[in-house]
């Protein structure tokens, strides 16, 4: 068993969208390609964005897409432990109160920026004397607390983006823990990567700037530094970053029968060298996985295009992964699969093959004689050649002017599938009755 683990750490706050779906995919991918462990994060420090109701959308839309989890953890859980690696921190140095209120650090963001200079927290706190906090406590003011970076060049490899290089004096540091207590992302994060064993992060290029920052805790927590993989964040089609986009929920395509592989095919090729393909199991999606393929642009999400790749990804499904879901064989799935958009919709053909419908009737003569010639039963699909022969030899219709009138007769339909195929679904006693303008 490799020592490989990965992790999904959404928050709460929303539901699951194409952006961070498509971030907890490549972590799973991650995982089963390389043989480790996937691990389901709940990121619920912020108590009042927090909803129940979320949590449970997002676990039933990972469950959806098959990315199941071996492991589970949820911060609110976890108070103790970051209480306890603040204490050390602090009493290392790396941890600092501050007492400036939010509107003094917008004073002092907007001089700095007026004079060209970047907006990075000066440490003014760690100059106060004694005197000052006993001064700021007095007046009620709660700290406040950052973590202190450390002088020098922060590097690392990026699966995704390569050598990367941030110089730790062009970065503020970090607020940690805010004014009422609670705690923000970055240090819970790192210290549950760092206790739950991650090998490999990766997630949006959104938070290239905080790995930064992080790399330095995962040093001060005396760990292992995770591989890290920046996914470049996807754009809308106009090549703007759209905030449709980021809400664009999962449940909603879910609801409108795009299929979860091929939102897990889409979402793993999109923005790679390679072609966006049809994969009917994750197994041999994670086998196809190269993070290398990845290329730096900001890939173009279409939510046309994903809905046109599922009428793709639909009609070449395989029987076994629909066979729970639809009450027909794989004789009837392989009849009809062909000329549907979404699973749903082969209930249209079973109810044009199973249930009485009113046949559409265009040539009355023609339709009566193809009655009277329909073979006995039983029905194969080679019984459509033999009576379509028969017909030939009695009328002397061909063509269009043949098929067109027995198709709106059996189905009522102008297109579909082939009706070599239809018609022993639809069986001879309906056929007969409809190529008579029966309903039946
Ligand atoms: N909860 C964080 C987010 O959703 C996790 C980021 C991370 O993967 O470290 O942005």
């Amino acid at each position: 068993m490799s020592n490989i683990k990965v992790r999904f750490a959404p928050s709460p706050t929303g539901f699951m969208h194409i952006g961070n779906t498509r971030t907890a995919v490549f972590n799973w991918l991650l995982a089963k390609k390389l043989g480790g462990k996937f691990l389901l994060r709940i990121d619920d420090t912020d108590v009042l964005r927090s909803k129940k109701e979320y949590e449970d959308a997002i676990r039933d839309i990972l469950v959806w897409l098959g990315l199941n989890w071996d492991e589970e953890a949820r911060q609110s859980a976890r108070v103790k432990r970051y209480d306890e690696v603040v204490a050390e921190l602090k009493k290392k140095g790396r941890i600092y109160a501050c007492y400036e209120t939010a509107e003094e650090l917008e004073v002092m963001r907007k001089k700095l920026m007026t004079q060209g200079r970047p907006p990075i927290y000066d440490r003014g706190a760690l100059k106060l004397s004694k005197e000052d906090i006993a001064r700021y406590e007095a007046e009620g003011r709660k700290p406040h607390y950052r973590f202190k970076l450390e002088d020098g060049v922060i590097e690392w490899n990026d699966m995704v983006r390569g050598k990367t290089r941030y110089n730790a004096a062009n970065l503020a540091d970090p607020v940690i823990i805010r004014e009422d207590g609670s705690y923000l992302y970055h240090l819970p994060s790192v210290i549950d990567d760092f206790d739950f064993g991650i090998t490999h992060i990766i997630r949006g290029e959104d938070h290239v700037t905080n790995t930064a920052a992080q790399i330095q805790m995962f040093e001060a927590l005396g760990g292992k530094v995770p591989e890290f993989a920046h996914l470049p964040l996807l754009t809308g089609k106009e090549g703007k970053l759209s905030k449709r986009l980021g809400s664009l929920g999962v449940r909603e395509l879910r609801a409108e029968g795009v299929e979860s592989l091929a939102i897990c095919s889409f979402l793993a090729k999109l923005g790679t060298s390679e072609a966006i393909e049809p994969f009917y199991s994750l197994d041999e999606l994670a086998k196809s996985l190269d993070l290398s393929k990845l290329g730096r642009a900001q890939p173009k999400f279409d939510e046309e295009e994903l809905k046109l790749f599922n009428h793709k990804f639909v009609r070449g499904m395989p029987y076994a992964l629909v066979k729970d879901r639809v009450d027909i064989d794989e004789r009837f799935w392989e009849a009809v699969k062909g000329n549907i958009n979404t699973v749903d919709e082969v209930k249209e053909w079973e109810r044009i093959c199973r249930q009485e419908i009113e046949p559409i009737v265009e040539d009355a003569s023609l339709d009566a004689k193809a009655a009277e010639l329909l073979p006995e039963e039983p029905w194969d699909e080679n019984t459509y050649n033999v009576w379509i022969n028969e017909i030939k030899q009695n009328t002397d219709k061909k063509g269009k002017e043949l098929f067109h009138p027995l198709r709106k007769a059996l189905t009522a339909q102008e297109n579909g599938p082939e009706l070599k195929l239809l018609l022993p679904l639809i069986g001879r006693e309906k056929a007969y009755k409809r190529l008579k303008g029966i309903k039946a």
